[in-house]
């Protein structure tokens, strides 16, 4: 199994541009301010109460998710609809290019969604010849710079608005335009004629209702309702873990979305939508089908433990309280899910030799545990891919180094003269190098060996004058 290393020349540009740092920061900072303004025991007395029922109503979708998937399966049908099973994002892309054929159809609009990102839906698309345009404000921005969303709720949080001025210039040829209201206007002018043309509109999923068989989406801007209602046909693409049993969870899961991706009690526009227009119904789609997505999350279903990462709802907050993603932003991490889901469900999904250090990409403090609506425990999980890296590196013998370390420690530790012994001898190498202050490396001829790159990063603090085992001593010496 081949192991690829972390992009640490990637890593060092992004610390290094004192720009995106601060726009990093002071987004995430504001979404963190305004969540908790809205989850404050006086404003939401039953905010934990909500976490953990949040946490069971997924765990319980999650274990019977045959069962409520036939369930909605049924439903959709039931008002007209159709479900599409697809095994992979080959699947999903194939039907969606034979549809269009069948429709006559050449220009998609679409919703933000992440799980269409991560089957590379819209390249996919214009691989046939169609054209599928993004019409959320932020993704039609990443879209125009041919990039990829930088966060799950704000895919342009690494814009400046006089980036976003520069980028409509150069490729909508309209004049530099700096104010952000005005911005939209030119994104809304656009996007207004791309509505109105579509043939097929697409979107995700916040969440799917087996007992109704409707399609909840939250959004912001009002440009979910265009891309479901105006074109001929509707497509939702979901991920299968997209279901929970009852319409009457919502109360649940809609009050906690809104909070902790964006601090807003509840999001601008809640849309139900649950098969085709009917023939008394004025608006709406004359063909609705949701494809329901595997591409992988069966695999994750097979896991006990690791499988509640599956109860993820996208909201974000894990990656705005993050140490690391506030530091490494975005596009560091190797695929469209960032932040600590994407450090827990990438290598689940591509596979644990795919990004063997992602998993140690973690300062395991805790805060996305804390943050998480649905109580996913993604520390532990971390800590689990942090294992099965390890072996499968010892498989391979990469750490044979490190675990002969290991068993020398261990040795050691079990002789305590010997220890004691080894502990003088290391004060005195590192003494030399420290003059009683912060240790910026190690001495020769340690700093030739493997604490070379852990050192090349951190700073050790000073040594004590007397170490633990000599302070003990003198105390149980003078308390006798
Ligand atoms: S893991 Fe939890 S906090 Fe992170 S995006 Fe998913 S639901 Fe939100």
């Amino acid at each position: 199994m081949e192991m690829s290393t972390a992009p640490h020349a990637q890593f060092r540009e992004t610390l290094a541009d004192s720009g995106l740092q601060d726009a990093i920061y002071s987004a995430t900072g504001r979404l963190m301010e305004k969540r908790l303004a809205t989850i404050r025991p006086d404003v939401l007395p039953d905010y934990q109460e909500l976490r953990e029922r949040a946490g069971a109503l997924k765990k319980l979708a999650i274990e019977n998710l045959d069962y409520y998937l036939e369930q909605f399966e049924s439903n959709v049908e039931a008002r007209g609809g159709r479900v599409v099973w697809c095994r992979d994002a080959g699947e999903a892309a194939e039907f969606l290019v034979k549809l269009a054929r069948e429709k006559d159809a050449r220009l998609l609009t679409k919703v933000k969604s992440m799980t269409t990102e991560e089957i590379g839906l819209n390249e996919h698309l214009q691989q046939h010849g169609l054209e599928a345009v993004e019409s959320d404000l932020g993704e039609f921005i990443v879209q125009l710079a041919r990039s990829r969303p930088y966060h799950i709720v704000a895919p342009a949080l690494n814009l400046t608005r006089y980036d976003v001025a520069d980028l409509f210039t150069r490729t909508l040829g309209v004049e530099r335009e700096t104010v952000p209201e005005n911005q939209t206007k030119i994104a809304r002018r656009v996007l207004r004629e791309k509505f109105l043309a579509a043939d097929i509109g697409i979107s995700g999923a916040n969440f799917l209702v087996a007992d109704s068989g409707a399609v909840v989406l939250v959004t912001n801007e009002g440009n979910g309702r265009m891309c479901t209602t105006l074109p001929r046909v509707h497509v939702a693409v979901a991920g299968i873990e997209k279901l929970i049993p009852r319409a009457q969870d919502l109360a649940v899961f809609l009050k906690l979305l809104g909070r902790s991706a964006t601090g807003q009690p509840l999001t601008v526009y809640t849309s139900f939508l649950a098969g085709p227009r009917r023939a008394n119904e004025a608006d709406g789609p004359g063909e609705f089908y949701v494809l329901l997505l595997d591409n992988g999350r069966s695999r994750l279903l097979a896991d006990r433990e690791k499988r509640q990462s599956l109860y993820c709802i996208r909201c974000g907050a894990c990656l705005n309280h993050c140490p690391v993603y506030r530091k490494i932003g975005g596009h560091n991490y190797p695929w469209v899910y960032s932040g600590p889901i994407g450090t827990v469900i990438s290598p689940q999904f591509l596979g644990i030799a795919h990004d063997p250090w992602l998993p140690f990409a973690s300062s395991l403090c805790g805060a996305c545990a804390e943050v998480c609506p649905v109580k996913i425990d993604l520390p532990k999980l971390i800590l689990e891919l942090r294992g099965e890296v390890v072996k499968a590196q010892s498989r391979e013998g990469a750490s044979r180094l490190e675990r002969l370390g290991f068993r020398v420690w261990s040795w050691l530790m079990r002789r305590p003269k010997l220890y004691e012994l080894a502990g003088m001898m290391g004060s005195l190498v590192l003494s030399g190098s420290g003059d009683g202050k912060w240790l910026r490396g190690v001495p020769f001829p340690l700093s030739a060996g493997p604490l070379k790159a852990w050192t090349s990063v951190r700073d050790l603090p000073p040594l004590p004058s007397r170490s633990f085992r000599q302070m003990w001593r003198t105390r149980q010496a003078g308390s006798r």
